[in-house]
């Protein structure tokens, strides 16, 4: 045996003997668990990297290793339309190869009745006048660019998010428990609704609703037609190598995270009264295909709710050395004309550069879910994706301590200011 044989025995022995421990103890899941500690989690990813270079890096023989009942699905078939290419039948494995090469996709398993209904999401729909400058601007000027960062430090401090993993489970838990927080805070005229969104899959989305003045938009009373405002992003992050590894996921989308976070905090303490109902939506496993929103699409098709307007807001925080910050709105597989008016409401409410893009196939986001639904929706990025797309999403790396110091609060919170404008513009606000 020569010494490199000697020293891949010894790793393999080591890696069976581990993978062992890991399958035993898997059904309680406390092996994942973030109270193991840093030591822990730098063990797991010395773990995970040996079994994937065991693998030749093929991410579905070492998930059946590490995750033995996500691997027992791995090679169950799915309906998969990796953006801007035919929808055709793949694997759940083969979900985790399409982002090895770095190709997002929407996964439709479940979720085929949702084709784009061309009339319906096409439609010119007439926008309000922009004319809440004085409850916009009062609410604008209680964000707080130092929450924002607060709140990304302790998101970005789960070792992923990753929808099917106990940290993913953990990190929604946080979220939920910030909603909470602020909800107990609220001025007593407020009407507020939290609720955590279960899923065929471990991580929950969580809804914030403010109640429409005139009652509760869950009520049977004539409320129930008035329709939504919604504001979105995803909580869940993704490590392209391999789920199982290091995902901070700090721009992408932990910065749409506290973006919309801070805006609905924002909203809550000045005491928001809309005339419609206004939710806040964070989305559980985007990266997964779309699977959180769809579902809750889904559920709110199905119960007949009727949505007004969504945006959802993905990535806000990286600005590429050297470029000129810009709140861009995508311009592909997005309402028009709602896009238009958002446009004219960024023009409005930020201080920053306002510009349209397109979004480059193989990319997308949560609004997809609704607008191939038939409802009005748009989305909000920090930069034109195609020249300044932030190189490190979906890897270790994507942290808010970049070296350049290209990841900017100030940045996203001109996120925030376009989040409260569209609650306030669209949702009303009765005195
Ligand atoms: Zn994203």
């Amino acid at each position: 045996m020569k010494p490199t044989e000697l020293v891949s025995f010894v790793t393999l022995s080591l890696l069976a003997s581990r993978s062992f421990a890991f399958s035993s103890q898997s059904h309680d899941q406390s092996v994942f668990s973030a109270d193991n500690g840093a030591a822990a989690e730098m063990d797991h990813k010395a773990y995970v990297e040996g079994l994937l270079a065991f693998h030749d890096h093929d991410p579905v023989a070492a998930m059946k290793v590490v995750d033995p009942v996500y691997g027992a699905m791995l090679d169950e078939p799915r309906l998969l339309e990796v953006f801007g290419q035919p929808r055709q039948w793949m694997t759940e494995g083969d979900k985790l190869r399409l982002k090895q090469e770095g190709l997002s996709f929407i996964d439709l398993t479940n979720f085929e009745v949702f084709e784009v209904d061309s009339a319906v999401a096409k439609e010119v729909k007439s926008w309000p006048d922009i004319h809440k400058q004085t409850k916009v601007n009062e609410a604008i000027s209680l964000l707080n660019v130092d929450n924002l960062r607060k709140n990304l430090e302790t998101l970005t401090s789960f070792y992923n998010r990753f929808y099917r993993s106990e940290y993913g489970v953990k990190s929604s838990r946080w979220i939920f428990d910030q909603v909470l927080e602020i909800v107990a805070n609220a001025p007593p005229s407020t009407r507020l609704s939290v609720e955590t969104f279960p899923h065929s899959f471990p991580q929950s989305s969580i809804i914030a609703r403010f109640e429409p003045a005139g009652g509760r938009a869950s009520s049977s009373s004539h409320q129930d037609v008035l329709p939504r405002i919604i504001i979105g992003a995803h909580q869940d992050s993704a490590n392209y190598k391999f789920p199982m590894l290091p995902a901070p996921g700090a721009d992408d989308d932990g910065s749409g995270t506290v973006t919309i976070l801070e805006a609905f905090r924002t909203l809550v303490e000045a005491g928001f009264k809309p005339a419609a109902p206004v939710e806040f939506h964070w989305y559980a496993a985007e990266e997964g295909g779309l699977l959180g929103s769809q579902e809750v699409v889904k559920e709110y098709v199905a119960l007949g709710k009727k949505v007004g307007a969504m945006v959802q807001f993905d990535m806000t925080g990286y600005v590429k050395p050297g470029t000129t910050p810009t709140v861009t709105l995508i311009t592909t597989d997005v309402h028009p004309s709602l896009t238009n008016w958002t446009l004219s409401l960024a023009e409005e409410y930020c201080d920053s550069v306002v510009q349209g893009a397109k979004l480059f196939p193989g990319a997308g986001s949560d609004h997809m879910s609704w607008h191939r639904a038939g409802f009005a929706a748009t989305a909000a990025t920090e930069a034109e994706p195609f020249k300044d797309l932030n190189p490190y999403i979906h890897t270790a790396d994507d942290r808010l301590d970049l070296e350049d110091g290209s990841f900017s609060f100030e940045h996203a919170l001109e996120f925030s200011k376009l989040a409260v404008g569209f609650a306030v513009e669209l949702g009303g606000w009765m005195d």
